[in-house]
């Protein structure tokens, strides 16, 4: 039995139609490749196996795409193989990504048997006309309809995804969203802000002119919903995600928290044994590659401490855990001075708050999040030079006087 913790991410590529605004991996049309890829998942995962020796699988999360388009067989075919292959605990967090219109209360007490034990719901908006726009493929009453199922399924542990700066949206209309949200009792929530993704049909739109939600008005439907959610104690532990206690997402926390990951399928990223690696962003390139033996990986990087010492304040600082000297002296032999002098002066700002020796960022500062790390990365970058400077110019001293 090994004790370290791995989590396992199997990547759907699979939609029933594709949303304006989504540039995840996933295809819609497809299904009639739903058997092969299939197969290549199931051998993929038989190869990778004996590679986690020593790991033991805490959490799984089926995503994509939409696992639950994928039918509920395949997805239970996959979980016993995995819990065949890899060694996962008997406490394990399993996750499936579900849309309203493609589950019922049998498919989800089939997974629940299989040992599913929490459902991540694509609802987005209590608005039709604001689904429709986004060309989602479901209404708010399939999202009612699709919370009471999973109920009925007995699966206790629900999240319920929102967006907001839609176009059209106001605050209103974004109230009225979280207060449909609130109403269903989901245990987690996550609510994120709408990203124009470049080469989407909502960038496209955009160009032509469509007008999305400005950005004070965007910062004020995101504050608004942080004291909102607080209020029906929903904790915050992350920019965009809340859970009633105890239902924080552990899959999810594991990326920010920097814990090793496995994903299959294709556009899936792993973080595993000091390389992050990823593979291409092509369904039959994927399936054949696997089937036949050709590569199969899109990018593969050894990342070295330093990169990681980046990743650290990048990542930590999107939780409200946040950073700590002592972890980022002792993991990175750094000196955290600098950091936690721009850190009081975030805190002087508003931006940051300071717990003991743990710093995080406030709900304002999360909103302006990437300036305030992109400034800490700039710090740190000239904080390791300071560290390596005077071996390298001693060196190119030397190098020029011989
Ligand atoms: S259902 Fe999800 S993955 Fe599929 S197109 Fe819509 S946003 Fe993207």
């Amino acid at each position: 039995m090994g004790n370290k913790q791995l989590g396992i991410y199997i990547h759907i590529p699979f939609c029933k139609s594709k949303c304006d605004y989504c540039d995840f991996y996933s295809k819609s049309g497809r299904d009639n490749r739903m058997d092969d890829y299939q197969e290549a998942l199931l051998t993929h995962i038989r190869e990778t196996a004996p590679q986690a020796k020593g790991y033991v699988v805490d959490t799984i999360y089926f995503g994509g795409g939409t696992p639950s388009y994928y039918g509920d067989k395949r997805l239970v075919e996959l979980l016993k193989t995995l819990k065949r292959r890899f060694d996962v605990v008997s406490n394990v967090e399993i996750t499936v990504e579900v849309n309203p219109d493609s589950v019922d209360k049998r498919n989800l007490t089939r997974l629940r048997r299989a040992g599913v034990n929490r459902i991540s719901m694509g609802m987005q908006s209590a608005s039709d006309e604001e689904l429709a726009s986004l060309h989602r493929a479901h209404t708010f009453a399939q999202v009612r309809a699709a919370v009471a199922a999973v109920r009925a399924a007995k699966i206790k542990n629900l999240s319920l995804d929102l967006i907001y700066g839609l176009p059209g949206q106001d605050m209103d209309s974004w109230r009225r969203s979280v207060e449909a949200a609130l109403a269903l009792k989901p245990e987690h929530l996550s609510c994120y802000g709408l990203k124009v993704e470049p080469d989407t049909p909502l960038c496209a739109r955009v160009s032509r002119g469509e007008l999305l939600p400005d950005d004070d008005l965007q910062a004020d439907m995101y504050l608004w919903m942080v004291d909102r959610l607080a209020g029906a104690g929903y904790q915050q532990y992350e920019v965009s995600n809340f859970s009633q206690s105890g239902f924080q997402s552990r899959h999810n926390l594991k990326y920010w928290l920097m814990r090793p990951y496995l994903g299959f399928g294709p556009g899936s990223h792993s973080d595993f044994g000091g390389r992050r690696f990823s593979f291409m962003r092509d369904l039959d390139g994927y399936i054949d590659g696997v089937l036949s033996g050709n590569p199969i990986i899109d990018s593969d990087d050894l990342i070295p401490k330093r990169e990681r010492s980046g990743e650290y304040l990048m990542l930590r600082l999107r939780t409200c855990r946040g950073i700590e000297e002592w972890e980022y002296r002792r993991e990175y032999f750094m000196n955290f001075d600098p950091i936690e002098q721009r850190l009081a002066f975030f805190e002087h700002q508003g931006w940051a708050a300071r717990d003991g020796h743990r710093w995080r960022l406030t709900p304002e500062g999360f909103l302006i999040s990437n300036q305030l790390i992109g400034s800490l990365l700039e710090l740190q970058e000239s904080a390791t030079l300071e560290t390596v400077l005077p071996a390298v110019r001693r060196r190119q001293v030397e190098d020029n006087e011989k």
